[in-house]
């Protein structure tokens, strides 16, 4: 409650004091480009700095380790929604060296989650509705090869438009330095 006091505090005086003027964008990407990216704290803003983004360039979709699990999942249809709908012309799937997500135990998690009060019953319930809860949770063992399956999974998409370019790139969190994922 405290946070969200101070956050609010903070934002009226934002708002009060125009501060936002710097940052206003169209909601279409001038650069026509979406970015498929890491929650990661560390890149904020770094991600964006280090490929010369500024609000209103790129439509960013982030979630845990940049990764298009399912063809069918939100994060494809994120990426389909701003090729049809927002401008963008290009995918570019951005994993990154240090990542949560890379060797994440399923196993650790579930155990933290039952410390946390989950019951067995839960999970003994989830299996019984078809959830492999375990398979959903894990991570990935290389980074690169994460991102280009996730790439594949976006090149291979039936729903694609035709000619898209998919670029398979991992950054490093500390420097911002790019490279191709292989
Ligand atoms: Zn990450």
């Amino acid at each position: 409650m405290e946070q969200l006091k101070e956050i609010l505090k903070y934002n009226e005086k934002f708002v009060k004091e125009r501060a936002y003027a710097p940052y206003q964008a169209g909601s279409r990407p001038v650069k026509k480009m979406t970015l498929v990216a890491c929650m990661d704290c560390r890149l904020i803003e770094l991600l964006p700095k280090a490929l010369n983004i500024k609000n209103g360039d790129a439509i960013i979709i982030k979630s845990a380790g940049g990764m298009v699990e399912r063809p069918y999942g939100s994060v494809m249809k994120s990426i389909l929604v701003s090729l049809y709908e927002l401008g963008s012309e290009a995918v570019y799937v951005i994993g990154h060296s240090g990542c949560g997500m890379h060797g994440l135990e399923a196993d650790k998690m579930i155990r933290d989650m039952k410390n946390r009060g989950i019951g067995e019953e839960t999970f003994a319930g989830l299996e019984n509705d078809g959830i492999d809860v375990k398979e959903w949770l894990c991570g990935f063992q290389s980074v690169e090869a994460q991102v280009r399956k996730s790439v594949s999974i976006v090149k291979n998409h039936p729903l694609l438009p035709k000619g898209t370019p998919v670029y398979g790139l991992v950054i490093d969190p500390k420097t911002g330095e790019l490279k191709p994922a292989g």
